[in-house]
């Protein structure tokens, strides 16, 4: 199994000048590689140091990928430091120094002795090519560690990860495949999700269990080594039994679904019509909906009641609810739904109400929500929550909310 580490070298890093997204690019190909990357470590351009972070990294990784360093002025020394650390000689490497000769007398300008620092290479090492620049990616293997050396600027080192360093990691499995399966979760926060499955987290090998929180929903991603897919599935099994045991009010799909369909197609399945009530959202529900071919079937319509005289008027809200409660409170959006539903006539209405920002409203906070369900022949639901960001965010997950709850 590979343990992977991420030594990204550079004093800019440090200083706040730039951010260290090298390092998160590579993590984010690992994760999908299923290598775990237990420790990312940044440390500036100084040969001590360095070697302090490369030891360090030895007593509990055996990828080691360093990223910066490479090129050719006094402050690169990440090869040369590793280099004596490990007690291997460094040697020029013919085909990146021919490269790096033609570079300059195309460009009809004269290389300079420090230009060909950027061919050498660590002994024994197998080099990746540099696609986007001089300086060649290496990868070099001492007592059953790997240390990978990739060059700093995005522009090269994205590269190289695709095409040379990802097919690499792939030959340390071969025979291998990784197969993962990403489970969706939605009304729990990332870190909520993870406290609820921390002992599986910790004790993960095979397969590897990453969350991720995008767009106001959780993601774990299950990535199992075999040796065929059907092993995969049966390494995986187990363990996705398991999660969704732990949190099945909130694993609502598996892949790319979204809730919107998922919502969709039950509905669907139980032959049941929806229509909604937006304020805050201003449609974007009703938007999403019917992005999804025959949605009509589900979805009749909606009011987009973003003014009180809308709230009013068409659904029926009390002025009295408006001056008392507020357009946004519990009151309100019981009222949006119940009174929508019968006015499109569907078993299901929703209602959206809250305050997207970036001011607060009637002296509530930005990002309160109310979302009510009405259903035929049950009690309205009005569930209050609290989002946080932009207003587009705001928006986006007020929605998301509502076809969780009606999911639920
Ligand atoms: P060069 O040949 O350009 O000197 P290098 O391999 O020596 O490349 P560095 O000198 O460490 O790399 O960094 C060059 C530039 O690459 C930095 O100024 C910065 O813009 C970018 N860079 C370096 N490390 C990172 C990182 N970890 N994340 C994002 N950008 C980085
Ligand atoms: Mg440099």
């Amino acid at each position: 199994m590979l343990k992977g580490e991420v030594i990204a070298v550079g004093t800019e890093l440090l200083l706040g000048q730039i951010a260290n997204t090298n390092a998160q690019y590579i993590s984010q190909k690992m994760a999908e590689l299923g290598v775990p990357i237990y420790y990312h470590v940044t440390v500036g351009d100084n040969g001590e140091r360095l070697k302090e972070v490369i030891k360090q990294a030895q007593t509990r990784s055996n990828l080691i990928i360093l990223t910066g360093g490479l090129g050719p002025t006094q402050d690169d020394l990440t090869k040369e430091s590793a280099a004596e650390l490990l007690n291997l000689r460094i040697v020029l490497d013919e085909p990146s120094f021919a490269k790096i000769i033609s570079f300059f007398e195309q460009r009809k300008t004269t290389m300079t002795e420090n230009n060909k620092k950027q061919a050498m290479v660590i002994e024994g090492s197998e080099i990746f090519p540099n696609d986007h620049g001089l300086a060649p990616g290496i990868a070099v293997q001492k007592e059953g560690i790997h240390y990978i050396f990739l060059p700093g600027p995005p522009s090269e080192m994205r590269p190289m990860v695709d095409r040379y360093f990802v097919p690499w990691i792939k030959k340390q499995y071969q025979g291998h495949i990784f197969y993962s399966k990403v489970m969706r979760f939605m009304g729990i926060g990332e870190s909520a999700l993870e406290e609820r499955i921390v002992d599986l987290i910790e004790k993960q090998e095979n397969p590897t269990i990453a969350p991720l929180a995008k767009d106001g929903e959780v993601t774990i991603r299950l990535t199992a080594h075999a040796s065929t897919e059907n092993e995969a599935l049966s390494i995986i099994e187990p363990v996705e039994n398991e999660i969704h045991h732990r949190l099945k009010n909130h694993h609502y799909a598996n892949g790319e679904e979204g809730i919107e369909e998922v919502v969709f197609h039950l509905l669907d399945r139980l032959q049941l019509t929806l229509s909604a009530a937006e304020s805050c959202t201003g449609g974007l529900l009703g938007r999403q909906l019917t992005r999804i071919s025959g949605s009509s079937k589900v979805y009749k319509g909606g009011v987009i009641c973003y003014n009180n005289e809308i709230k009013h008027h068409i659904l029926h809200v009390p002025i009295e609810i408006l001056d008392s409660k507020g357009a946004v409170s519990m009151e309100t959006a019981e009222i949006l739904a119940n009174e929508n539903r019968k006015l499109f006539n569907t078993d299901l209405s929703v209602s959206i109400t809250g305050i997207a920002g970036p001011d607060p409203v009637e002296n509530k906070p930005v990002g309160l929500v109310y979302i009510g369900i009405s259903e035929k022949g049950k009690n309205t639901v009005v569930k209050e929550i609290h989002l946080s960001g932009s207003r587009t965010f705001i928006q986006l997950r007020a929605a998301k909310y509502a076809y969780y709850y009606l999911w639920e």
